[in-house]
C-alpha cells in the first residue's frame, strides 16, 4: 500500500497553523495542515462563554483580511474569533483536514523526513511544523488534595458563573482570565476572593490610543529579550465589558477580596503569601511605566493626542489590601468553589524527535530546530513578545516559511 508523502505537514489549525498555511502556498510550498478537532477550536470550546478578544478588531487579526460586520475598535467575540480563522482558511483555500489527530511524528533512519503517525494512518514528510499553541494543556499546582469537599476547575473548562455549584469561589490566578472570570462571578452575584501573584497590569487606552497600538509605537512587541522575572508573570489585559484596565483596587471597591499568592492548603484551610501590596505595586509601577513611555513619545513626536490626567490617579487602598488574609478556612467562607487560572503547560509527548532541551522545552532559534526540519510556531516568545497572540505569529510564520523554502532548495540541488 502506498503511503501518502507531502513536503510539510503543520499539526494544529489554529491561527498560527492556518498563518502558516498562508506562507506555504504563497512560497508554492506542498503542504497539509492537519487538525484534530475544528479549525481555531480552542477558541469554541476551551473558553469561557463572555470571552472577547484582548485587543481590537483592528489589530488582533492578519493582514489580509479585515474583520466584517464588527467596529475595528471593538473587541469580537470568541465564537466571532473563530469564525474569522474558518473564513481566513476558506479564503486560502487552506489544505486543512479537520478531525484527524497527529499521534506520533519520527524521523526516518538512513533517510531524509519523518513518519507522521496519524489517527488516520501513516504520511510521510519532509518538514513537520508543530503549531499545537502556547497554551495546550491545563496546569494546576498540586494545593489542594481531592479530599477537600470543594468543586475544582481550570479556567479552560469555565463556561459561565450558571457552571458552579452554590457557595462562594476563590479564583486562583490574576492574569487575563482570572481577573476577568472574577469580575463576572462577583457580578452574578457570588461572593469571590481572588488570590494575585506577580502580573503586569498595562493601561487598557491612554491619551486616545489602545495599548496594543502603544505596543506597537513603543517597540514593546518587538521585544525580544523579555527578562525571565517579566516572562512568566500573569499579563492582566482584556477587552472585558467594552475594554477596561484591569484594576484590582476596582474590583476590591466592587466587592471582591483580594488575598495574596495561593500557598498551600491544610485542612481544608487555604494559605496566601503576604506578598499582596508588593504584588499590587509593582504591577502600579509597570502601569506608570507605560503612561510616562507613552506621554515621552508623544511629547517627541508632537503627537496632539489629548492629555489624561485622571489616568495617573490610583483608587484608595481597599482594606483587604492593607490587611490582607492569610489564611481562609473554605467551609467558613462558604467557598465551594476553586477556580484555578493558573495558565498552561505543553504537551509534546506526540513528537518523538530531539528538538528539546534538558528540561523537555521546545529547543529552537526562531522556531527553527536543530533537529533538521522540524519547526514550533506560536509558542511565548518564540521570536519576541507577539509570538504567541494573533498580531505576531503570522510573521513568524513568514521566517518559517522562507527557511522552508531555502532547505528545500538544498535538498532539490543537483550537481551539473
Ligand atoms: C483565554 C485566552 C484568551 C486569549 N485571547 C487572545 C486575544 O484576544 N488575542 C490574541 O492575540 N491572543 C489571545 N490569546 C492567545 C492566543 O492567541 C490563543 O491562545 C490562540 O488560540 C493560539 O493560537 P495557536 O494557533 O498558536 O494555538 P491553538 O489555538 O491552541 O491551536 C492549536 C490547534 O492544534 C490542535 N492540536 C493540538 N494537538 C494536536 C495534534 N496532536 N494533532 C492535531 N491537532 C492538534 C488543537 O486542537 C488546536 O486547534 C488568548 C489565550 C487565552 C488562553
Amino acid at each position: 500500500m502506498s503511503v501518502e508523502k507531502i513536503n510539510t505537514l503543520v499539526v494544529g489549525a489554529g491561527q498560527a497553523g492556518v498563518a502558516m498555511s498562508e506562507h506555504l502556498s504563497l512560497m508554492g510550498v506542498p503542504h497539509v495542515v492537519l487538525e484534530r478537532n475544528r479549525i481555531a477550536e480552542r477558541w469554541r470550546s476551551e473558553r469561557w462563554d463572555s470571552l472577547v478578544a484582548n485587543g481590537p478588531a483592528w489589530h488582533d487579526r492578519f493582514p489580509s483580511l479585515k474583520f466584517n460586520g464588527i467596529s475595528p475598535d471593538a473587541f469580537a467575540p470568541k465564537e466571532r474569533m473563530a469564525d474569522y480563522f474558518e473564513e481566513y482558511a476558506a479564503m486560502l483555500k487552506a489544505p486543512v483536514r479537520t478531525g484527524v489527530e497527529v499521534l506520533k511524528v519520527e524521523r526516518h533512519v538512513g533517510r531524509p523526513g519523518f513518519k507522521v503517525t496519524t489517527s488516520q494512518g501513516v504520511i510521510e514528510a519532509s518538514n513537520v511544523v508543530a503549531a499545537t499553541g502556547p497554551f495546550q494543556r491545563p496546569a494546576v499546582p498540586n494545593i489542594v488534595s481531592e479530599q477537600v469537599k470543594v468543586q475544582q476547575l481550570h479556567s479552560s473548562a469555565y463556561k459561565n458563573p450558571g457552571q458552579l455549584a452554590e457557595g462562594a469561589v476563590l479564583v486562583v490566578g490574576a492574569g487575563a482570565s482570572g481577573s476577568q472570570i472574577a469580575e463576572e462571578l462577583q457580578k452574578a452575584g457570588k461572593t469571590v476572593y481572588l488570590s494575585v501573584g506577580e502580573h503586569y497590569r498595562p493601561p487598557r487606552a491612554y491619551r486616545g490610543r489602545d495599548y496594543c497600538w502603544w505596543l506597537g509605537a513603543l517597540g514593546l512587541w518587538d521585544e525580544v529579550r523579555i527578562t525571565p522575572k517579566k516572562k512568566h508573570v500573569a499579563f492582566a489585559v482584556s477587552g472585558y465589558d467594552g475594554g477596561k484596565t484591569v484594576d484590582f483596587r476596582r474590583l476590591a471597591h466592587q466587592g471582591i477580596t483580594l488575598v495574596g499568592l495561593t500557598k498551600a492548603c491544610h485542612n481544608g484551610v487555604m494559605e496566601f503569601e503576604p506578598g499582596l501590596a508588593a504584588n499590587v505595586a509593582e504591577g502600579d509601577r509597570a502601569y506608570f511605566d507605560v503612561l510616562r513611555d507613552a506621554d515621552a513619545y508623544i511629547e517627541q513626536n508632537g503627537l496632539p493626542f489629548p492629555p489624561e490626567p485622571e489616568a495617573w490617579e490610583l483608587l484608595p487602598d481597599p482594606d483587604c489590601l492593607t490587611h490582607p488574609l492569610l489564611s481562609l478556612d473554605l467551609a467558613q467562607a462558604g467557598i465551594t468553589t476553586i477556580l484555578w487560572a493558573t495558565g498552561f503547560k505543553f504537551d509534546f509527548s506526540w513528537l518523538q524527535v530531539n528538538a528539546f532541551d534538558e528540561k523537555g522545552e521546545p529547543f529552537h532559534k526562531r522556531g527553527i530546530c536543530a533537529e533538521g526540519g522540524i519547526y514550533f510556531l506560536g509558542l511565548p516568545n518564540l521570536v519576541n513578545r507577539a509570538s504567541s497572540f494573533i498580531y505576531g505569529v503570522w510573521h513568524d510564520a513568514k521566517y518559517i516559511a522562507d527557511h522552508i523554502v531555502l532547505q528545500n532548495e538544498y535538498m532539490a540541488y543537483e550537481k551539473s
